[in-house]
């Protein structure tokens, strides 16, 4: 049962009677200590910020305080994935912490070298965007086979090639068994404990200190399957809603994150995971169902096979997803030289908004011209938002062109600044006496015949 804002306020040091001597001291970050129970109570404060609270209330406030959805860490020879502990049903009302992990199927029915082949090339696949390194988190090797030496193999051919998180699948207690002997090193997912095998999935997942999964096709049947585990001693859970379709999955995994959150129902208060190509046999489908569950709620995503170009527009539906809405993804600002420029190659002004940056640089990259580009420290906005805010103004342009030394490493004295701010030129020419402001195109596309014509 979740505590009210006012219930835990009374067991923190400025709730008791008398008050605490340190009621109120602020040291938790909050100007009360009522502001910070409100806080606790909406998921956004840990009670660990406050040193003042006694045993006895902390036992009383360990339910309140717990995540809402409890974080589930993988890990393999020191690398490691987390999931869970999310506190928002949208992104825009705080931030989603730990994106879904992508992993990829790897059935044991291949050959020992088909195996290895598959999971170097899954753990090998990386991608830039914007800036980031976007990968693929790890692999969900599957009893296909029904053979228990079989499994163990394929395992075995998996942790030789590569060291990601595992996931491992099968409902039969002795192939898991079979598997587990292979994992030194590795915490694995076990997948998965049903109404038939949870007291043996339970027993292994504990001798492994393994998180293990549950599955059943009802949210009822999932939250009788974790009471029963979670009293059997294995806590770290995770849900396979096994509802396979686009409408039912939505529906299904979003009614699990609004109890688990707005009710705080401990029984469907953990990540799940998802295998979006069972009961699909188009991979176009099963991208589309898998881009779904990345949106909404998964926190692993099974592929059924390798293929970047199924990967990479999820990675990068998930980026976009999982940053943090408050703070934009910017670049360093600075000098970034773009075709072994000379000095005489342009100057052109940009914000520090990775997205911007990254549009102009490609442009001008994939152009083959050479040219010096500037960003402005625009606090990661891109142009038209940071002049709408005062962030990216003639000032801070003309402090740009001073503090990075461009001066220096060009023979003339011209900069083009975005034709989105040309109103800006007048005001520029004052604060950069000697410079002639050109301006430039209001599109990123639109820069290299610009450059090619009016430089
Ligand atoms: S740390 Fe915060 S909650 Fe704790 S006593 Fe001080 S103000 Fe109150």
């Amino acid at each position: 049962m979740a505590l009210s804002g006012l219930d835990i306020y009374k067991l923190l040091p400025g709730g008791q009677k008398p008050p605490h001597p340190k009621a109120n001291c602020k040291e938790c970050g909050f100007p009360t200590c009522l502001a910070f129970a409100m806080k606790l109570a909406a998921k956004q404060a840990e009670l660990a910020a406050c040193k003042y609270v006694s045993d006895e209330a902390k036992a009383k406030l360990s339910a309140a305080a717990a995540p809402p959805i409890r974080l589930i860490t993988l890990s393999a020879d020191g690398r490691k994935i987390e999931v869970g502990n999310e506190t928002v049903l949208f992104r825009h009302e705080k931030t989603f912490f730990h994106p879904a992990a992508i992993m990829v199927r790897v059935p044991d029915t291949l050959s020992a070298a088909e195996i290895a082949k598959l999971a170097k090339a899954a753990a090998d696949y990386k991608v830039d965007y914007v800036g980031m390194a976007l990968q693929l988190d790890g692999l969900a090797v599957e009893a296909a086979s029904g053979d228990a030496n079989q499994f163990a193999e394929a395992v075995a051919a998996v942790r030789g090639a590569c060291a990601m998180p595992l996931v491992l699948v099968t409902e039969d207690p002795g192939l898991m068994a079979a598997g587990l002997v292979k994992t030194a090193g590795v915490t694995p997912l076990l997948c998965a404990a049903t109404a038939a095998n949870w007291e043996a999935m339970a027993k292994l997942a504990k001798e492994a200190k393994a998180p293990l999964a549950v599955r059943a096709d009802s949210i009822a049947g999932l939250a009788e399957l974790t009471e029963k585990l979670v009293a059997a001693g294995v806590e770290d859970l995770v849900l396979d809603p096994a509802v396979r379709s686009f409408s039912g999955s939505l529906q299904t995994v979003t009614q699990l994150r609004r109890l688990a959150l707005k009710k705080n129902y401990r029984p469907v208060g953990y990540p799940l995971i998802t295998f979006p190509y069972l009961g699909i046999s188009d991979p176009a489908l099963e991208e589309l169902l898998a881009g779904q569950q990345v949106a909404k709620y998964a926190g692993f995503v099974v592929l059924s096979k390798f293929d970047p170009a199924m990967i990479y527009p999820l990675l990068v539906l998930r980026a976009n997803l999982f940053t943090d809405p408050q703070k934009p993804i910017q670049v360093e600002p600075g000098v970034y030289p773009i075709n072994r420029p000379t000095a005489d190659a342009p100057v052109m002004v940009t914000t520090n908004f990775s997205i911007t940056y990254f549009a102009v640089a490609n442009e001008v990259e994939s152009s083959g011209l050479p040219g010096w580009l500037l960003v402005a420290d625009a606090e990661g906005m891109s142009v038209l938002t940071a002049w709408a805010a005062g962030k990216f103004d003639a000032e801070k342009i003309a402090k740009t062109v001073k503090n990075t030394g461009i001066a220096e490493k060009v023979s003339h004295r011209k900069v083009v600044i975005p034709g989105h701010v040309a109103v800006l030129m007048g005001e520029l020419e004052e604060e950069l006496p000697g410079w002639q402001i050109k301006v430039g195109p209001r599109e990123a596309v639109d820069l290299p015949r610009y450059l090619k014509t009016a430089w």
